[in-house]
């Protein structure tokens, strides 16, 4: 490809990111918080669109890694004490290298920066190698051009107090993994002390960034879901591993020149993932992103390598989604942990945290296999790889099941007993539990291209063809075909419509427009 042409494409994609923040922010999906303030980098608020949005996505998540895997779910404080931040070891690994600018005190992570004007990616390096780097390639501080101070090391979790006094030191939770292991002995007693068994957690994080740039990609506080499965590490096999041994992953191993295409089986069988374990987490967590719309060439996997592995992993997979705006990101690691946090707690609790398997006549430690969800990101990639603009007509494509609004209803002229029609059948959806507007303001064409600007899947026109023969018209957004059914009929089509099972053809009688 010419350099030109490259230029070119570039120019096209970025104005379609700016496109969608300033649609996402216009219509309510997300802003930045305290704007009246001057704003916060690293904090997003999700608006009136955007929190269905997501808590959508978080039933999806919940409908596969914790309905569907037969999961327990917990949910546990945010605030947790120093004690269990020391045996996590968060509070001497959970660092980033940082610089600050002698001119302006600007600060600065060092790997971004360095990855910012070199393209080198120097996760995991010591102090002093990344010192050397900054000198030999003369970087200086992108703010005002002085010069960058020593590399140190920032702890990024976020302290406070426990009560009055400010003795009893706390940190906001970096993960909400510890939730789990802390309670790890009722935990084993509610699974009925069997193995594997997996407990779910979905809430915030917190992660107090040096100096995020990347919008809603780095945020300082943020939504996480994880799922901790404990196992026998001499029996580390998912009793469903069937179901999706075929699937194919892109694999992109430590160290590797080439990404290649393996089967889940396959990558299992030649060690290239650790165990089986770790293949069916990574196998569903693609079929949780292909269910929210990504598309299936935008996922890979990338193994981290030992110096970018978090202090308690022994294989990481990050699962990554490529988007336009940031290149492939990542929105989830598949980690195994090994027996690291059951054996660090009891070392530092007193607790005997083994457990004895009956069925095997042992003692053991379990081991944790972990996989990892940022919600902010998954839900970033999810409106990214939904927004469409095909020449006139601008409209997100979300899967039915998580657009925020199921359904817009509006009259087609303001009168003639049109809108009070109209808000009767508006009244009927909102009564059967649908997500429904109404809107009667402008014409029908700036009515449905509202709509589709915010992913509503249906629109229901009420017409005076309505008065006669109590029939409405469904409009489907991605291909703007309509059809006339009945309003007694439209809460059971509806519903069957964004479930999935029903084609569209199928919903009523078929419009030639
Ligand atoms: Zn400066």
């Amino acid at each position: 490809m010419k350099r030109s042409t490259i230029a070119v494409r570039v120019n096209l994609l970025s104005s379609n990111h700016e496109e969608l923040m300033e649609l996402a922010i216009r219509r309510g999906f997300i802003w930045p918080s305290f704007e009246m303030y001057g704003g916060v980098r690293g904090f997003y608020d999700f608006g009136p669109l955007g929190t269905p949005l997501k808590n959508k996505i978080i039933q999806k998540w919940r409908e596969f890694f914790v309905l569907g895997e037969g999961s327990l779910e917990i949910d546990s404080p945010t605030i947790m004490p120093e004690e269990v931040f020391k045996a996590s070891g968060h509070l001497e690994h959970f660092v980033d290298l940082m610089t600050e600018c002698e001119k302006c005190g600007q600060a600065f992570k060092v790997t971004e920066l360095v990855k910012e004007k070199t393209g080198m990616d120097v996760e995991g390096s010591p102090k002093l190698e990344l010192e050397k780097i900054i000198r030999q390639h003369e970087i200086a501080c992108p703010e005002c051009g002085g010069k960058l101070g020593s590399v140190f090391e920032f702890n990024t979790m976020f302290r406070t107090v426990i009560g009055p006094g400010g003795k009893r030191v706390g940190y906001l939770r970096p993960e909400t993994a510890q939730g789990i292991f802390v309670d790890f002995k009722r935990l084993w007693r509610q699974a009925r002390e069997m193995l594997p068994f997996g407990v779910a957690q979905i809430g915030r994080g917190y992660r107090n960034e040096i100096s995020p740039r990347q919008g809603m990609i780095r945020l300082r506080e943020f939504t996480m879901a994880e799922l901790e499965v404990f196992f026998d590490p001499e029996g580390p096999s998912h009793p469903r591993f069937s179901v999706l041994g075929e699937d194919t992953l892109k694999l992109w191993r430590a160290g590797r020149e080439k990404i290649v295409d393996m089967e889940v089986r396959e990558a299992v069988e030649k060690g290239v993932v650790c165990n089986e374990l770790m293949g069916y987490y990574m196998g569903l967590t693609k079929r949780f992103l292909i269910e929210l719309g990504i598309p299936e060439e935008n996922i890979r996997f990338r193994e981290q390598t030992e110096r970018q592995r978090a202090h308690y992993s022994k294989e990481t997979w990050d699962a990554e989604v490529r988007t336009e705006r940031f290149g492939w990101i990542e929105v989830a690691g598949i980690a195994y942990r090994t027996d690291y946090d059951l054996s660090r707690h009891s070392k530092f609790s007193k607790e005997d945290l083994t457990v004895f398997l009956q069925s095997e006549n042992r003692r053991i430690t379990c081991h944790v296999l972990e996989p990892s969800f940022g919600i902010d990101r998954i839900f970033y990639c999810v409106l990214e790889h939904s927004y469409k603009h095909d020449g006139k007509r601008k409209y997100l494509s979300l899967k039915r099941e998580l657009a925020p609004i199921d359904v817009c209803v509006f009259p087609l002229m303001n009168r003639d007993g049109l809108p009070e029609k109209a808000i009767t059948v508006h009244e009927l959806l909102r009564k059967r539990k649908f997500s429904v507007v109404y809107d009667a303001s402008g014409s029908i064409g700036r009515r449905y291209a509202r709509a589709d600007e915010i992913g509503i899947p249906y629109c229901i026109t009420i017409d005076h063809q309505t008065l006669e023969d109590h029939s409405v018209t469904i409009r489907d957004r991605d291909t703007t075909k309509q059809v006339r059914s009945s309003i007694e009929d439209l809460p059971s089509t509806l519903r069957s419509l964004l479930n999935g099972e029903l084609e569209f053809e199928s919903a009523g009688t078929p419009l030639t427009k």
